[in-house]
């Protein structure tokens, strides 16, 4: 009874949207949970149509109940290795293992964040890094962007938009030459130069930035992370990756397949940069590409001349 058409790795949005796909098309299906989603420290999940505003735990109760219901089996559990196995892979969890002909890979990014004090704790809350999810909410404040890499820059020009009241602490990190310092002075950004020693609060809430011996007061501060991607239990497989501005993902086609046979990839381990929504998408096209590849294999057996 270990054995399964498909197990879905990763139980956040992708995973569990993939999972309700091949729910309904009557899979058997297992969907391995190795811990909480990447913005669970958020309190909304903002940007997605129809539920926006939702909790991110909330949203992902809701899918485990939908699939759950449909026969789907959700196992507590990271994947510590996967491995080819017969028609399929092996998935080892916790001392279990697993078998499946397919597999899907939704075990998402951890973002690295910089070790400054105040960061981590306050990352979802009042430190951010994605201003599509959290740039509303502090529009027009007094924000905050520390360098910390060279997607900083992109960052200070994006977050420009939702604020006229802008300063970037370089941090270190990023040099800018004369002409990009012309070009932030030009927007109104304000520049600080020098190491960011912690983000200051008084009873929980955010005070400022401490750099150079002072507190600037803003509202919100914003970082860029740098994306580690959740793929330790796949070191024994040559995954094909493919560069991006924000690091490396798994390569995949237009349906999400990797360059592994039976092995597909959706959400953020395959698109860094995939909102809630989007990720959800991702996952719910891999499930339908598992099905249909599953379907493809019954009529081509049932073609083989019978013995
Ligand atoms: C602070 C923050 C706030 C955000 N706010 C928003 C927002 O408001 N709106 C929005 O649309 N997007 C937001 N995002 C982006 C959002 O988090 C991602 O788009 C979404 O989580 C991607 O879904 P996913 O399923 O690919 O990955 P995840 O949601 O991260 O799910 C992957 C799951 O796999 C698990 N896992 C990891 N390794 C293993 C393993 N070996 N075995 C089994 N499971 C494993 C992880 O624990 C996790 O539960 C935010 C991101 C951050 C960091």
């Amino acid at each position: 009874m270990n054995s399964y058409d498909t197990i879905v790795i990763g139980a956040g949005a992708a995973g569990l949207s993939a999972a309700l796909v091949l729910g309904r098309a009557r899979r058997r299906v297992l969907v391995l949970d190795g811990g909480p989603p990447r913005n669970a420290r958020a309190a909304h999940v903002n940007g997605y149509l129809g539920i926006d505003g939702l909790s991110p735990l909330e949203l992902l109760e809701v899918g485990r109940v939908q699939v759950e219901k449909l026969g789907v089996e959700i196992v507590a559990g990271a994947a510590s290795l996967v491995e080819a196995e017969g028609d399929g892979f092996a998935v080892v969890a916790g001392g279990e293992r697993w078998h499946a002909k397919r597999l899907v890979l939704a075990a998402g990014i951890t973002d690295a964040l910089p070790d400054i004090p105040g960061v981590a704790e306050g990352f979802g809350v009042d430190v951010f890094h994605c201003p599509y999810c959290h740039g509303y909410e502090v529009a027009g404040r007094r924000l905050a962007v520390i360098g910390t890499q060279p997607m900083s820059g992109h960052q200070v020009r994006m977050v420009r938009q939702w604020t006229d009241d802008l300063v970037l602490f370089t941090n270190d990190t990023i040099e800018l030459d004369a002409a990009e310092r012309r070009l932030f002075a030009a927007r109104g950004v304000e520049v600080v130069d020098g190491p960011v020693s912690e983000i200051v609060r008084r009873d929980g809430a955010l005070q400022g930035v401490r750099a150079g011996g002072s507190v600037h007061e803003v509202a919100a501060v914003f970082v860029a992370p740098t994306m580690v991607l959740n793929l330790d239990a796949f070191a024994g497989f040559d995954l094909e990756m493919t560069d991006t501005p924000m690091g490396p993902v798994v390569a995949t086609d237009q349906v999400g397949a990797t360059n592994v046979p039976g092995l597909w990839a959706a959400g953020n381990v395959a698109d860094a940069g995939s909102q809630v929504i989007a990720a959800a998408a991702q996952g719910a096209r891999v499930g339908a590409a598992i099905n249909g590849s599953l379907v493809e294999e019954d009529w081509a057996a049932a073609a083989q001349p019978s013995s």
